[in-house]
């Protein structure tokens, strides 16, 4: 099977960072359409090729960047590219997803893959340019923010180079850390800390081989389909004008806009954060990632002091804005802008600085632990200070920077409400009105995330009343598995307000020319690559006792809103959601389940 007519390069580039030596090795081409490639490529990878007990930021531990099939083509969206690796923050198997521009560059240069392993001496780069690609130091780069590195390689290489790059909390190891291509991420789980593990500054690409779908004139007509689909739905309308924000109002209605590190539901100042009020006073111009025809980024007008940014998306307004009862737009922005710089995740540092507002609200910490800031609730002052901290690695800011987990550690009391499952900070729905979220957020192979088959339908979508838990297994069960195809084919999941599994399927059998009879067959490799995942932390010990939530959402009742009175009733749920994946009732994989979705034969031969 030649996999380079059916719009993949057939390379995984390998860096050992420990020896300097650069490989390269085929794909595993007779696994490819059980596994199509991004998140299933990556936990292949990740999964077949490393030792179980890896310590995440040991030289071991693999740093995949990868591409999918319709990354770098025609399809919407396309400049898709994922990482996938062992998370310092949370212990297990780790993915992240991004847009941008520098995906389909490293598809334009001839790899599907590309596989870190080791650690340099001293500050390196990598450099990618199509079949010449090299080490070089970057001791000049150390140190620098994500904007004065982007604009240093910018200037060295030019403009047709594409970079990607960690701030000084991923080269300081930090749990919030995240890996940059200009404003746009791969962020949660510290995925910044593990390049910095390896100290790996940045990686720059360049490449211009074309991409071959495999059947151009099915593959054109999916495509139309796809636009059609995608430029028809009010929703993906609604994105081009009010970005992601458009949604805040909605799920504040719905009482489910977590406030005061989720200790309400509804946030009195909404109006103030919501999409409408930023494209109103603050966005001056939209921005779209590599073949997108949604555009849902926007760029700030400049604050008072020169601060501006691309956003904020609502995870971010969310995090920095009512979890910390701020409903300053300058406010957020200002701790958005120290995020992007510097390069750490908002949603996290939104959780971070949230968890801290309430142990200061108790009295279980000072404002001397805190480098004498007191962070009292809505302080936008004390929280760009902490922020701040955390950007620059001072004092507070070191420790603050590891994450609501690590700091729970710390102050054992608040663990009740430090609001994260397998350590990993919560997303802007709040569990407790969301039943089926709050399931995703409980079972999902990198902890709390609302993007691994979150059923966010239940809150703005119409499809099941938020507050019940039935249906919801099978329900999330569906999504989980929709949104892995998504992920292994590589589009933005955004064009999924429009298109259906049916448009995505059209758009990959097209293009791979593998034999995918139906739709349901992307579902069903869906699935396959999220068991993937969840075999790989079953061999790191995670578990049933590990699918759950905090005390807050188990335990004490919603206080007011639509969902007053509720918690999450999650034992029930987790019973279901096993059976319906066939798993036992430790949430292991059955080897008879294993055996249907083909997995027992594939993991034979590795
Ligand atoms: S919808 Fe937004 S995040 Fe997705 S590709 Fe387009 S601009 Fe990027």
């Amino acid at each position: 099977m030649d996999l380079t007519q059916r719009a993949y390069c057939d390379r995984i580039l390998r860096v050992d960072l420990t020896s300097g030596q650069i490989t390269t090795t085929p794909l595993p081409a007779e696994m490819m359409p059980l596994l199509l490639g991004g998140k299933g490529l990556g936990a292949w990878l990740l999964y077949t090729e490393q030792a179980p007990g890896t310590d995440p930021l040991s030289p071991a531990n693999r740093l995949i960047f990868h591409n999918g099939p319709l990354t770098g083509t025609t399809a919407p969206t396309a400049g898709r590219f994922g990482v996938t690796t062992r998370s310092p923050a949370t212990g297990t198997y780790f993915d992240a997803y991004c847009g941008g521009y520098w995906g389909q560059m490293l598809k334009y240069a001839g790899y599907d893959a590309l596989v870190i392993t080791g650690a340099a001496d001293s500050p390196l780069m990598l450099v990618i340019d199509n079949d010449e690609v090299a080490l070089r130091p970057a001791d000049h780069l150390w140190g620098t923010t994500i904007t004065e590195a982007s604009e240093r390689l910018r200037a060295d290489f030019g403009h047709d180079w594409q970079s990607l790059v960690i701030g000084p909390p991923g080269e300081q190891l930090r749990n919030v850390a995240g890996i940059f291509n200009e404003s746009r991420a791969l962020a949660r789980g510290g995925v910044g800390a593990v390049m910095g593990s390896k100290r790996l500054k940045a990686i720059v690409a360049r490449g211009n081989r074309p991409v071959h779908v495999h059947d151009k004139e099915k593959y054109e007509r999916a495509l139309q389909l796809a636009y059609r689909a995608v430029r028809m739905s009010s929703k993906t309308t609604l994105m081009t004008r009010e970005g992601t924000a458009n949604i805040l109002e909605i799920v504040d209605v719905m009482g489910a806009l977590p406030t005061r590190n989720f200790q309400e539901g509804q946030f009195d100042e909404a109006d103030e954060v919501s999409g409408a009020a930023f494209r109103a006073h603050n966005w001056k111009k939209d921005y779209a990632c590599f073949g997108c025809p949604i555009g849902c980024g926007k760029w700030t007008i400049p604050l008072d002091d020169g601060k501006v940014i691309e956003g904020p998306e609502y995870e971010t307004i969310f995090a920095l804005g009512p979890n910390c009862a701020i409903g300053s737009r300058e406010t957020i922005i200002r701790l958005n802008w120290w995020c992007d710089e510097y390069g750490m995740d908002t949603i996290s540092v939104g959780g971070v600085i949230g968890f801290v507002m309430e142990l200061y609200q108790r009295g279980q910490i000072t404002a001397a632990e805190l480098d004498g800031i007191a962070p009292v609730w809505g302080d936008g002052v004390a929280a760009e200070a902490l922020v701040e901290k955390m950007a620059r690695g001072e004092g507070c800011g070191v420790w603050l920077a590891q994450g609501v987990a690590a700091i729970a550690e710390r102050y054992p009391q608040g663990k009740p409400f430090a609001m994260h499952a397998k350590k990993l900070e919560m997303p802007a729905y709040h569990p407790s009105a969301a039943k089926g979220t709050a399931l995703a957020y409980a079972i999902s192979e990198r902890g709390a995330c609302h993007l691994r088959g979150a059923p966010l339908g239940e809150l703005f979508g119409g499809a099941a009343d938020p507050l019940i838990i039935e249906g919801k297994p099978q329900l999330f069960r569906d999504t989980q598995a929709d949104t892995a195809a998504w992920d292994s084919a590589c589009l933005c999941l955004f064009p999924g307000y429009g298109m259906t599994l049916k448009e995505l399927w059209q758009l990959v059998a097209a293009a791979t020319g593998f034999d995918y009879p139906t739709a349901a067959d992307l579902q069903l490799l869906g699935e396959r690559v999220s068991t993937l995942a969840r075999l790989f932390n079953a061999r790191e010990g995670f578990a049933r006792a590990h699918d759950t939530l905090p005390a807050r959402n188990l335990s004490q009742p919603m206080a007011s809103g639509p969902a007053a009175g509720h918690v999450v009733e999650l034992e029930p749920m987790l019973d279901e959601y096993y059976r319906i994946m066939g798993w036992d009732s430790d949430g292991v994989p059955t080897p008879e389940r294993l055996r249907r979705l083909g997995l027992a034969a594939l993991l034979e031969t590795a």
